[in-house]
């Protein structure tokens, strides 16, 4: 049996959590583990702030001793003894990222994944030392020598095939080792240099490794009894989902369900994995099954919000009409710079797009687009997805506030609310 377990970053966010996390570990123990981690808490939000050019150089060592704290009260809770290795080896990590961020900037998201990188490096040898600190022997693995990408930085397209002889390499060569702990979110290119695989990717990793491995099952920890219809943050009564089935689980995560990446699924799918999301609160409760089912159980609304959202509105100067031409270009430049559309209207004189707010790369639009079009844009709005949506659910949610724009098909409807 191999199992492949994930552990976000909200499961491993403090001494209490790691602990809790490790006695999760030791449940499953006897069986092949391979247990991928995401950074610690939100240490990925704040490494984006040290990426080279995105902050004043002035403010880089305030941050890396936020940084720096926050992970050595961790380690203080985990280890008694103040001179073990774990020091010396997260000392190092914390020197590499000094040196990193404080670099030129060149490429914004080549910059960006050789700097937040550091966040699953952290975690996962913070981890790695504990769970052998506790008799919970395992072996740190980095990722970046097995999961394979182009050089699509901060959205790594992965070489599966590489990526598969990779594992099975790795796997024969340690084929006594029973646990093996690894970094989420992160992979490497051929030529030796770090890639993301997009935000909250960690699933993502989690699910490739499942595919290459051929594992018998895949767990997701959450801080959530399961896929629940909408985010207990901001609705009141919410309903656990028992069973979804694989492409409903893609839909979801697509219109930005955050219990799941979107692009988790596919790999798991392919090879008919079951995918359990369960809490690691109450780790014995039978959480939510991803896998071969037909519908939805129980049937109900869906709700996913994306907050922080910006809608640009693109406008041609020359007043010519929105067509084939004009989105060819605004295509390019939003693929040039890697930002991902939540949602797209045209209408005769202007494109909207509805994306995740990002300064760097609104700017970065203004500079390839400018010349071209006007680009307005409202700042700090929310999308709303609604699945299985009645025009009463709608009014409920909408609740007075102004609409900026919507869209329905049978089955969805989007909204941007401020
Ligand atoms: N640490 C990364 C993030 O916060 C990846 C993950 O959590 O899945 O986006
Ligand atoms: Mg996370």
């Amino acid at each position: 049996m191999t199992a492949v377990y994930k552990f976000g970053g909200a499961s491993v966010n403090s001494t209490e959590a790691v602990r809790n996390m490790a006695s999760i570990v030791k449940r499953y123990a006897g069986e092949q583990l391979v247990i991928v981690v995401s950074a610690m808490g939100k240490t990925t939000n704040r490494l984006e702030q040290l990426v080279p050019g995105v902050r004043p150089r002035a403010e880089h060592p305030a941050l890396l001793e936020q940084l720096r704290d926050y992970h050595r009260q961790i380690i203080g809770g985990l280890f008694a003894n103040p001179q073990h290795p774990v020091v010396a080896d997260f000392d190092s990590l914390m020197a590499q990222l000094a040196e990193q961020c404080d670099k030129e900037p060149t490429n914004y998201n080549f910059d960006y994944d050789q700097t937040v990188c550091f966040g699953e490096l952290m975690s996962t040898t913070i981890i790695s030392h504990y769970l052998n600190s506790i008799g919970l022997e395992n072996l740190w693995v980095d990722v970046r020598q097995i999961i394979c990408t182009n050089q699509n930085y901060r959205e790594g397209i992965v070489d599966f095939e590489q990526t598969e002889a990779a594992t099975r390499q790795f796997m024969a060569s340690h084929a006594n080792t029973r646990t093996f702990v690894t970094q989420g979110f992160i992979a490497g290119t051929a030529d030796g240099h770090t890639t993301t695989l997009g935000r909250e990717g960690s699933d993502y990793s989690a699910s490739i490794l499942s595919y290459c491995l051929n594992a018998d099952r895949m767990t997701i920890w959450k801080d959530v009894p399961g896929f629940l219809n909408a985010d207990p943050k901001f609705f009141p009564d919410t309903v656990k989902i028992e069973e979804i089935p694989y492409n409903e689980a893609i839909e979801l995560a697509y219109y930005g369900a955050s219990v799941i990446h979107p692009k988790t699924v596919k790999p798991i799918q392919n090879k008919n994995i079951e995918l359990d999301i369960k809490s690691f609160v109450t780790p014995e409760a039978e959480g939510s099954k991803i896998g071969p089912f037909d519908t939805i159980r129980p049937l109900t609304p869906l709700y996913i919000v994306k907050q922080n959202q910006t809608l640009l509105s693109i406008l041609p100067k020359d007043f010519s009409f929105i067509a084939e031409e004009n989105l060819q270009t605004i295509f390019a430049a939003l693929a040039g710079l890697n930002i991902r559309v939540n949602l797209m209207q045209n209408s005769a004189l202007s494109f909207s797009i509805c994306i995740d707010d990002n300064e760097m790369l609104l700017a970065g639009l203004q500079e390839k687009l400018g010349e071209q079009f006007h680009l307005r844009y409202n700042r700090g709005l929310k999308l709303i997805t609604i699945r299985y949506y009645t025009q009463e659910i709608i009014d409920k949610i909408v609740a007075g506030r102004p609409v900026l724009l919507q869209q329905r098909s049978r089955t969805t409807t989007q909204l941007i609310v401020g």
